[in-house]
């Protein structure tokens, strides 16, 4: 049994504490990081196998420019470890009489709305109120974006009375997979400034060898400033005692202490399973229980023995496919249609060292809810309905899978956080970001226990899944660091 005292533990390598942990030694505090997987990255961690990387699931990134992941590696001096690149959208409007269109190519990082509405096929009358609408989302400014926090983007957009293709295109080409909530839940603010992002700055950022090799970066800067990073250790408890955290206990039965603990374990298991339910005040355990998860992806790795495209992603949608609380409610009981947004990732289209010379390895998504204990018969129910539209899409590729692996909002939590509130633990992001559990109504980093601290996508940031993680990763580690300040006095 081991007993060693730290500034601060972190628990968990995903996005979030990954960034906290390499900021928080680069301050130069002693931090202890442990993860229960033996990879790093969490949600966005890289995986190997026979040639081929790539993310387990389909992970872009935005934006391109001006983004929180090169922000990250040039603050921690690891620019070196990981490199960002952009792939071209390879996207697809299915169009109401079933052909795919392809996505024109723009000009620059952003989106041309003259190129968009010729691919929507958005009427002559229907283009002055549309692009009214774009420049007013472009340039809204910040004090008013906030004004719209706690209202949903639904009610927003269907102001603008904007042509039914144009509608889809914002909801499920950008919002639907950024948020993965149904869209009249969506919190607007969210919705508008990462609208902003994509449609200013660019979307379709991918780092060389997957996206796990940014958070391999920055375990590698708490090693470099002394800290101590603990792979495949799973956090059995979180200690407290009087009000007052005191370290962590390990599956190994070994203790670690410190007066700050920072869990990127999921707010609800942080409270309701490592910390126990019994440190906090009633009305706070209620509030984490009642707490909304995003929606999910599940779908498939295609390995297949040729090329079928040269795009590096891709998001196929159509007039139906955007998510609304009726429709995907319906689809979880069976009682609807499960057709919606289908994402793609070719990760050797971006990246030629990513698969064997010749071969080609294909991510996809599509929509499901949170639930890991899903039953077989609904997982195949979704599941199909993605590998419809992929073989759609792509109809030679059936031909040529030479292997195929399934991932489920199963895999994803086991590589993630742990199930602990009935239907939720495999979500994509973390917390939805949907009306009341964003901005001044999300979570906060600090909990009610004194120096257990929450990082990564349910408190501390906003915006798209990995960006998210990393903000909250840069505002929890500030804050950790006055923390120690006032400690020290
Ligand atoms: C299928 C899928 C597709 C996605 N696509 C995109 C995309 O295209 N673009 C985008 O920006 N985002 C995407 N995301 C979302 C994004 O990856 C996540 O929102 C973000 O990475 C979450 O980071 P996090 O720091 O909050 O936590 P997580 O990634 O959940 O990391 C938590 C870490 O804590 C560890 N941990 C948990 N419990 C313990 C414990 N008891 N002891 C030790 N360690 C523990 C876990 O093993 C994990 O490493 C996708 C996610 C999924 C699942």
């Amino acid at each position: 049994m081991t007993t060693e005292n730290y500034d601060a533990i972190v628990i968990g390598a995903g996005f979030g504490g990954s960034a906290c942990a390499g900021l928080l030694a680069h301050k130069g505090l002693k931090v202890l990081l442990v993860e229960k997987n033996n990879v790093a990255g969490g949600k966005a961690m890289s995986l190997s196998k026979n040639g081929h990387q790539y993310s387990p699931w389909p992970v872009m990134g935005a934006p391109v420019e001006s983004n929180w992941c090169q922000k990250l590696l040039d603050d921690l001096e690891v620019a070196d470890l990981a490199t960002l690149v952009a792939s071209e959208a390879g996207s697809y409007y299915k169009t109401p009489e079933g052909s795919y269109e392809p996505m024109p190519a723009m000009e620059g990082d952003g989106v041309d709305p003259s190129i968009l509405f010729d691919w929507l096929g958005v009427e002559e009358a229907d283009r002055e109120g549309a692009l009214e609408f774009f420049m007013n989302l472009t340039l809204m400014a910040p004090e008013q974006i906030k004004e719209h926090e706690g209202k949903d983007f639904d009610s927003w957009i269907k102001e603008a009375n904007l042509p039914r293709s144009l509608y889809a295109f914002i909801i499920s080409l950008c919002l639907d997979g950024m948020f993965m909530v149904p869209v009249d839940q969506l919190d607007a603010s969210e919705a508008i400034r990462s609208l902003q992002d994509i449609f200013l700055r660019g979307g379709g950022l991918f780092c060389l060898g997957g996206y796990g090799k940014l958070a391999d970066a920055c375990l590698e800067a708490v090693k470099r400033h002394g800290g101590t990073v603990r792979m495949g250790t799973r956090t059995d408890s979180v200690l407290i005692e009087e009000g007052q955290v005191k370290g962590i206990k390990t599956s190994d039965g070994d203790t670690f202490l410190s007066s700050v603990v920072i869990s990127n374990a999921g707010i609800q298991p942080t409270v309701l399973k490592l910390a126990d339910e019994a440190h906090f005040p009633a009305d706070y355990v209620a509030k984490v229980k009642n707490l909304v998860p995003s929606q999910s992806l599940l779908g498939y790795r295609y390995f297949l023995s040729k090329p079928v495209t040269e795009n590096g992603f891709g998001v196929v949608f159509s007039q139906t496919s955007p998510w609304n609380t009726e429709r995907l409610e319906a689809a979880h009981k069976g009682e609807g249609s499960r057709e919606g947004v289908l994402y793609f990732e070719v990760p050797v289209n971006y990246d030629p060292e990513a698969a064997p010379a010749g071969k080609q390895m294909i991510l996809t998504g599509s929509f499901c809810p949170p639930d890991p204990n899903m039953s077989k018969e609904d997982i195949k129910a979704w599941a199909d309905a993605g590998e419809e539209i992929f073989f759609g899409l792509f109809p030679d590729a059936q031909d040529l899978v030479e292997e195929k692996e399934l991932y489920t909002t199963k895999s994803v939590s086991n590589a993630t956080r742990d199930a602990t509130v009935p239907g939720a633990g495999g979500e994509t992001i973390g917390l939805a970001q949907i009306v009341g559990q964003c901005g001044d109504s999300k979570p906060a980093i600090h909990t009610p226990v004194n120096g257990l601290y929450l990082v990564g996508c349910d408190a501390g940031g906003r915006g798209i899944g990995t960006q998210q993680a990393i903000m909250s990763g840069y505002n929890v580690a500030d804050a950790v660091e006055k923390h120690v300040k006032e400690l020290a006095g």
